[in-house]
């Protein structure tokens, strides 16, 4: 039998530049199998334009890194490109985007109409209000390319086998890779990276995985020169999102494509084998609103023949990152797929870091969003996953304001409260198919949010007062809270407590009935959860964790077991348990009107749970806090909920008990310092960076990440910061950058209004001496405003109020 120490699958950008970073990073008998020929999918049809510019600040390091890759193998025009703003809120969305950018290290430049008329002659000046200049961007061909890293990889050893279909892969008893098949035979390995494209969700169910991404068509169309209007292939790459389009120049005509509002997914049952480099049928009915948008920037276009309308799809995931990473349960098993349109621009950085991953065990970057195995049962339904792709897509220039809900894979997950939330005028938004209220409307109708802000704009929410009334009923009397969504797992068996040791960075060996507060780290120490565990038995446990990261921390429990430890069970138990928090200072006396069982500070201490009884139903009341009040979080069989929630607010009223939603949650626990995982804390962070150093228990070893703690010592510093001089709502969304005397020294991870202090709060990531009265500027909305560090905890820092 053949044999090879990796075989990658598929010979498009992403698989030819992970065969191309093996190679680099020593590995031998590397091996790339393309069942056509190279580009032989998505890779063939791109425009090939590439941009550093992102929301994340992952991906502009991916598409940095890929640009100076391009660069070194010569095949990159580095002509520049021009954003236009087409509306004043299109503008503003470029700004706080500059901000983003300035807040990770990018050179985006803002200009003036005039400026961006300067850079592209041809357009028309009506309704440009302003754009950004990325000198750094360009355009690649797309086969010059993929060819050229081919070739690297070759001359550094790795094999690219053509025409070769993997037809099949064997796992060992373990589930491990033992072999790949293919219609020229086995090839024996230990190591798979599947990196199949669209094609890539039925190579991982070789394995029995699963990864959802969907072929969503993308068109492009090639128009003819137009004399006097030639357009120079160095031209600089333009983007329109307000026309929804993007364009550079080709043959002295132009390349222009766009984001349809109404894409089409297709090939729900999966990609044929046989299909290769041809296109699918293009749609002129459904390209004209994009032409139109490109006619009214570039109106010579009018008189520009159409050469040749090109349709093919990417592989769309449902919330448009790519797919990274091993695949918890399959040893060997690597996932390089999904780019989502993300073509040229990720796959350089997406093949280093993969190969950093799995060379090291861990990677440097924050990929926390990018892991393979993310997406959990919700998404084996191929026609939500296809819904929520096409909306990743509708919204790829289409404005999309921070406050925003989507609007796809609505209405799948209710939880047992539901209908007491609807009749509260609860305004639901939606995560990880969950339904949640965000704030309640007392007296209107339910509904469901959508695109709200575009009716206010980047402006104060009209609902500022409902905010401030819900989070003053939880720091004045009582708050109650559907938290239902929350993540719920099951470790239970005689291995369980090592396999939590090992990957927690705090101690869970402590009485049962204990609930600790920890993250998991990765063996760079860097944050991949922040959760809270409850022992409930000798062997038995309770992860609780945010709703979009059940299993993405499930998957990550299972990577981390080994095949010598004692056996342990995981298991989602997300469903079995309605979850309500109570919380503010007449919390306890409304559990005891409601409970026979004893709920004293002495029976529930802080940070413990115990089983009480409310009117028949055995709950578990937690007494933990994201809000930091006083209060519980009762655990409860979901046919049992609505019961316990009506015993709670009868009990409450007298009290002035109001039902809060998570927009709420957002203002009381940033004013208490509490961290919010995915912007806060994140893998590229470490516990004492984010300011959870106190999780780290004391003279624990053997956890995941402890030898890099040890060394390590901080380079940045999540700080409270009080932004603008007084209580004027600011809007602020997170990712501003953080100045001192014009030079960028940080960037807002988070933030909210809070209402306790009538004040503007931002936890940002600050140099760790950065002298605390430094006169720091965070730039809200184009605006420099002044900021001062403060306290980490401004509000009870003493935790008076929840140790009552
Ligand atoms: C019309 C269009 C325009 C685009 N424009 C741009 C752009 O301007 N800039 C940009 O950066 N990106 C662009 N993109 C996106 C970009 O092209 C894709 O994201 C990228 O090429 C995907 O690369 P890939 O390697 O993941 O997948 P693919 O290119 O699809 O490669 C997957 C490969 O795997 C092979 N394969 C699959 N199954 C097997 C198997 N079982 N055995 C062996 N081989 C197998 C296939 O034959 C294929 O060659 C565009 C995409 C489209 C569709």
């Amino acid at each position: 039998m053949d044999r090879a120490r990796v075989v990658v699958i598929g010979g498009g950008i992403a698989g030819v530049s992970v065969a191309y970073h093996l190679a680099k990073a020593g590995w031998r008998e590397v091996l790339l199998l393309e069942k056509g020929e190279l580009t032989s999918g998505s890779t063939h049809h791109a425009a090939g334009l590439v941009t550093q510019f992102n929301p994340s600040p992952t991906m502009m390091r991916f598409r940095r890194y890929s640009i100076e890759l391009y660069r070194e193998l010569d095949v990159f025009a580095n002509v520049g490109s021009v954003r236009i703003a087409s509306s004043a809120e299109s503008l503003i969305e470029l700004q706080r985007a500059v901000s983003r950018a300035a807040g990770i290290g990018l050179d985006a430049e803002l200009i003036s109409p005039a400026e961006v008329l300067e850079r592209l002659p041809g357009a028309e000046p009506a309704s440009i209000h302003g754009g950004v200049w990325l000198a750094g961007d360009g355009h690649v061909d797309p086969h010059i390319a993929t060819h050229a890293l081919a070739d690297a990889a070759r001359s550094l050893g790795a094999e690219i086998r053509l025409r070769t279909r993997v037809s099949g892969i064997e796992l060992g008893p373990r589930r491990e890779v033992r072999a790949v098949l293919t219609d020229a035979g086995a090839i024996e390995t230990e190591c798979v990276v599947n990196a199949a494209g669209i094609w890539a969700p039925q190579v991982a169910a070789m394995v029995g995985a699963f990864i959802p991404s969907v072929p969503v068509d993308h068109q492009h169309v090639a128009m003819a020169a137009v004399s006097g209007h030639e357009v120079a292939h160095d031209a600089p790459c333009f983007r329109d999102p307000d026309n929804l389009v993007y364009g550079k120049g080709e043959s002295g005509g132009m390349l222009i494509g766009g984001y349809e509002a109404d894409p089409t997914a297709r090939w729900s049952d999966g990609v044929p084998w046989e299909h290769g480099s041809s296109p699918v049928e293009s749609d002129m009915d459904r390209f004209a609103p994009l032409l139109e948008g490109a006619i009214r920037r570039f109106p010579f276009l009018e008189d520009a023949g159409v050469i040749r309308l090109l349709c093919h799809p990417d592989a769309m995931t449902p919330d448009g990152n790519p797919l990274m990473g091993p695949m918890p349960g399959v040893p060997g098993f690597w996932v390089a797929a999904g780019l989502s349109l993300n073509g040229f621009g990720a796959a350089g950085g997406m093949g280093a870091t993969l190969v950093e991953w799995m060379t090291d065990g861990s990677s440097e970057t924050d990929l926390d969003s990018y892991r393979a195995w993310r997406f959990g049962q919700l998404y084996r339904d191929s026609v939500l996953a296809a819904e929520a792709a096409r909306e990743v897509y509708r919204y790829y220039y289409r404005l999309r304001y921070p406050l925003d809900s989507a609007q796809a894979a609505r209405g799948r997950r209710l939880s047992a409260l539901h209908l007491r939330l609807e009749e509260g005028g609860a305004v639901f938004a939606a995560k990880n198919g969950w339904e949640r209220a965000d704030y309640f409307e007392p007296g209107r109708p339910w509904r469901r949010a959508g695109e709200d802000q575009r009716r206010f704009g980047w402006n104060a929410p009209p609902y500022l007062e409902r905010l401030r009334e819900e989070h003053t009923a939880f720091r004045e009397r009582a708050g109650i809270i559907d938290l239902s969504s929350f993540g719920k797992i099951d470790v239970s068996g005689p291995g369980a407590l090592a396999l939590l040791e090992r990957v927690c960075d705090n101690r869970i060996e402590r009485p049962v009935g204990s609930v600790v507060y920890t993250q998991f780290l990765n063996a760079r120490g860097g944050i991949v959860a922040d959760l809270t565990v409850t022992r409930l038995g000798e062997e038995s446990f309770r992860v609780v964790t945010g709703a979009g990261a059940i299993d993405s921390d499930l998957g990550w429990l299972r990577l981390a077991q080994r095949e010598t430890d004692a056996p342990v069970a995981l298991r989602d138990e997300t469903a079995e348990h309605a979850v309500i928090g109570i919380w503010g200072p007449a919390a306890r006396r409304i559990l005891a009107a409601v409970s026979a069982s004893d709920v004293s500070a002495e029976a529930i201490p802080y940070r413990s749970a115990r089983s009480i009884d409310i009117g028949g139903a055995a709950v578990l009341a937690q007494r933990i806090t994201f809000v930091g009040e006083l209060g519980y979080e009762l655990y409860v069989e979901p046919e049992w909920a609505m019961q316990v929630w009506d015993r709670l607010i009868a009990a409450g009223r007298p009290h002035g008990i109001r039902a809060g939603g998570y927009r709420a949650l957002e203002s009381l626990r940033i004013e208490k310092g509490y961290r919010y995982f995915g912007s806060d804390l994140t893998a590229a962070d470490t516990p004492d960076e984010g300011g959870v150093g106190f999780c780290v228990a004391r003279g624990k070893a053997g956890f995941i990440g402890e030898e890099a703690l040890r060394a390590a010592t901080p380079r940045k510093r999540l700080r409270t910061l009080l932004v603008g001089d007084g209580p004027e709502y600011r809007c602020l969304y997170g990712g501003e950058a953080v100045r001192l005397d014009g030079e960028v020294v940080g960037r807002v991870r988070s933030c909210a209004y809070a209402f306790t202090l009538g004040r503007n709060v931002a936890l940002a990531t600050v140099p760790p001496a950065l002298d605390d009265d430094a006169p720091l500027r965070v730039e809200v909305l184009g605006e420099p405003v002044p900021a001062q560090l403060a306290a980490d905890v401004l509000y009870d820092p003493g935790n008076a109020r929840l140790l009552a």
